[in-house]
């Protein structure tokens, strides 16, 4: 059933409350628009609090500690970190539509399509942390043939972060979880396949991001595929930093702060034009003020066009190559497969599988079935 609208009161609260949650960590990670802007002047704006603006937005502030930093972003916060991590809470992925029939409002929530393409897609997911909350499961690493046309700085930086990067986005350690047994005798046995097939440059473990180890097999890295836990924690630091005064911080978050245009001189972004939470704002930055686009691919694109066109600008726009196929093996075309799972290692589900051997561990959690590993 609809509930009333809040009415805004004239008092201040510190953290509100609505019928069913109290805004805590949205209030303890965001700033209000006003009290963002009025806090002094800043040395980066960045636009979009995905996986690519929190992590840059969180870089910046490590790589120059002196730079004020803002984070501007359409949405507001959902969750605050991955959707898989918190059960079947009904946050869904919306179905791809024609970007022609797109409603004009909000899907599963936040889901909206900024753009007129020729191909269904779901859109963008309005939130902090963007499509990160709910996607990402693997990332293998970008070849030096992949990375041959990258600007050559960010090949140097990658060249010695990598590893950092990977870590800090949850995307390695891979697989400890569903590294098993079964993948380790297929794993020789595709590699000997492969070599017969042409084109195929290797074979690799699928680098996803799923970890067991601790404190229940079966959980996602806290921070997978998702930088918003980095960025909260930016944060808070620079609050405690601060001694929580605005004009002595220098890292803010905005949300629900829509970037509309950017308005330039000689090239340069001289005013950013938003819609803040349906208001039309302008907001002049200083001179020397870096603005990062990271409001995902399409979108970043689509607003550079729309505010400084080049000729070159949008012609190699490419988002999201992956192919999926499914083979099925006998088991009897791995014989060096074992037939019993190894205990520590496995997870857990609602229902055992019939007829199957049961595994037990100490870590199971209240109310949950260890699942069958292996049926031997
Ligand atoms: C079906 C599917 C599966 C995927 N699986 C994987 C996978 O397995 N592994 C992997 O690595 N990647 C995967 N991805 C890709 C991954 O989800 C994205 O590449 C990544 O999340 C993009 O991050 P981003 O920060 O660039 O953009 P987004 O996550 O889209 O973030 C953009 C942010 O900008 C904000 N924003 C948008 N427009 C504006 C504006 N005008 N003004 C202000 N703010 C704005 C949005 O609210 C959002 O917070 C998958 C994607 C899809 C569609």
């Amino acid at each position: 059933m609809p509930l009333p609208r809040l009415v805004p009161a004239e008092d201040h609260v510190a953290v509100q409350s609505t019928s069913f949650a109290t805004d805590a960590l949205g209030r303890f990670v965001a700033n209000t628009w006003e009290e963002a802007t009025s806090s002094g002047l800043f040395s980066a704006v960045v636009i979009g609090a995905g996986a690519y603006g929190a992590y840059c937005a969180v870089q910046i502030r490590r790589v120059h500690p002196d730079a004020r930093v803002l984070v501007l972003d359409a949405g507001s916060l959902l969750v605050g970190e991955h959707v898989q991590n918190l059960g079947a809470m009904g946050l869904n992925v919306p179905s791809p539509i024609m970007p022609s029939a797109d409603p004009g409002t909000a899907r599963e929530l936040v889901w909206g399509i900024p753009w007129r393409g020729n191909v269904e897609f779901p859109g963008l997911a309005y939130c902090l942390g963007g499509k990160s909350i709910y996607w990402g499961g693997w990332c293998p690493r970008l070849t030096a043939s992949d990375l041959a046309a990258w600007p050559a700085a960010t090949r140097a930086w990658l060249a010695t972060h990598y590893s950092l990067v990977e870590s800090e986005t949850g995307v390695v350690p891979a697989t400890d979880f569903i590294f098993g047994d079964l993948q380790a005798a297929l794993l020789p046995a595709v590699t000997a396949a492969a070599a017969g097939v042409p084109g195929l440059t290797g074979v690799e473990a699928l680098p996803l991001a799923v970890q067991g180890a601790a404190p229940v097999s079966g959980l996602f890295s806290f921070d997978k595929y998702s930088s918003l836990p980095l960025l909260a924690d930016a944060i808070r630091r620079d609050v405690r930093a601060s001694h929580r005064s605005d004009t002595a911080r220098k890292l803010f978050l905005a949300p629900r702060a829509h970037v509309v245009a950017l308005h330039t001189s000689g090239g340069t972004v001289h005013t950013i034009e938003l819609d803040v939470a349906g208001a039309r704002k302008f907001l002049g930055i200083a001179p020397g003020c870096q603005v990062v686009l990271a409001a995902s691919a399409i979108e970043s694109t689509r607003l550079a066009l729309h505010s400084f066109p080049t000729p070159l600008m949008g012609r190699n726009l490419m988002a999201h190559v992956r192919t999926d196929f499914a083979v099925r093996i006998a088991r009897s075309a791995l014989p060096s497969s074992p037939a019993r799972c190894r205990p520590p290692r496995c997870s857990y589900a609602a229902r055992p599988r019939p007829g199957g051997s049961t595994c037990s561990s100490p870590r199971q959690p209240a109310g949950r079935t260890p699942t069958t590993c292996c049926s031997a």
